[in-house]
């Protein structure tokens, strides 16, 4: 059996490269960057809550710095360094080989340092914290919204709710769509640049994980303003399009969550400047709806105009 420090040495350990000093000691030391703010995030995966028991380790390493890295693109920061404590029911070295695998593979890709963490023994949980910049007056808060803003959702969402729905019987998918729909679920990509891209032209921005209409409100209640979205707008990917339980595809839509999409406010004469940074990263940018003055209430419309009754919202863990 290997012991705590040799999980630690053997497979979280790398060499630091901003970081002023990284694994191994009390604390890491860093040196923040000047005219910069930190933004810092940490979130938690649980085993029969985020995933299930013998979900795939290096998609479980990916996803649980990915969704991480979301909430720093969600804010417009740049990510730095991340911290993880994991708590493992034993120390299996398949596990912690894939693992660290599938977490390296992201950190490395967004030129992110693991500085450190903790090991311990219990049910399997995984939290990552992270650390990004953003140049000062330049983040992308809730609470930015004005009425007349467009309202712009990047990818489509409801994709890995939908292969949720699946797993659990709920609906049935063509091989293809349930290929799609899994990776979204499992390998979520967290848009990382387009965060970056945003910063000077956003007045608000939020990570879609509890489902576009929750998050949606989320921006609203901030913000102090209402909003209306364009149903036969919002981006849908071939398998939600495609899907034969069009009520459920709905839902998913618009209230399914884990898609990592951002969801953000703009002012109208931004429009050009988005449709590019679009094209540059080959990321569909939609424009579904637009602030408007008043409470923070939310009108879904159809294609007509007419008022949608809004399905149940996104996830909460304690309603
Ligand atoms: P302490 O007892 O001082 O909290 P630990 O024994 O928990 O220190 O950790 C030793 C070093 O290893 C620390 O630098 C810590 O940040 C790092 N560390 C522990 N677990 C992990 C992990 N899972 N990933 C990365 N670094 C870790
Ligand atoms: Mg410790």
């Amino acid at each position: 059996m290997i012991s705590e420090f040799d999980i630690i040495g053997r497979y979280f350990t790398r060499p630091a490269r901003s970081a002023v000093l990284g694994v191994g000691d009390d604390c890491a030391l860093l040196r923040p960057r000047p005219d910069r703010l930190l933004a810092i995030s940490t979130d938690t995966m649980l085993e029969g809550r985020h995933f299930s028991a013998g979900a795939d380790p290096f998609k479980l390493g990916h996803k649980a710095l990915a969704v991480n890295l979301s909430d720093l693109a969600a804010m417009g920061a740049d990510p730095r360094f991340a911290l993880l404590a994991l708590t493992l029911p034993e120390a299996n070295e398949s596990f912690l080989e894939n693992f660290s695998r599938g977490f390296f593979g992201i950190a490395e890709r967004f030129e992110v340092e693991l500085i450190g963490g903790d090991t311990t023994r219990g049910a399997l949980a995984i939290t990552v914290t992270v650390i990004g910049e953003v140049p000062q007056d330049f983040a992308l808060r809730r609470d930015g919204a004005r009425a007349g803003d467009d309202i712009w959702i990047s990818g489509s969402t409801g994709e890995a709710a939908l292969a949720l729905a699946n797993l659990e019987g709920r609906v049935q998918l063509s091989p293809a769509a349930r290929a799609a729909c899994e990776e979204r679920l499992h390998a979520p990509e967290p848009r990382v640049e387009l965060g970056g891209r945003l910063r000077g032209i956003a007045r608000s921005a939020i990570d879609v994980s509890d489902g576009l209409l929750a998050d949606l409100s989320h921006i609203l209640e901030a913000s102090g303003v209402g909003a209306e979205l364009w149903l036969d707008k919002l981006p849908r990917s071939s398998a939600i399009a495609s899907c034969a339980n069009t009520g459920i595809a709905q839902e998913c839509l618009l209230a399914g969550g884990d898609d990592y999409e951002l969801l953000f406010s703009a002012p109208p004469f931004k429009r050009a400047e988005i449709d590019e940074v679009s094209g540059d990263l080959e990321l569909a940018l939609t424009r579904v709806g637009i602030m408007v003055p008043g409470e923070a209430k939310l009108a879904l419309r159809d294609a007509r105009g007419e008022p949608v009754p809004l399905p149940r919202k996104g996830y909460d863990h304690f309603a």
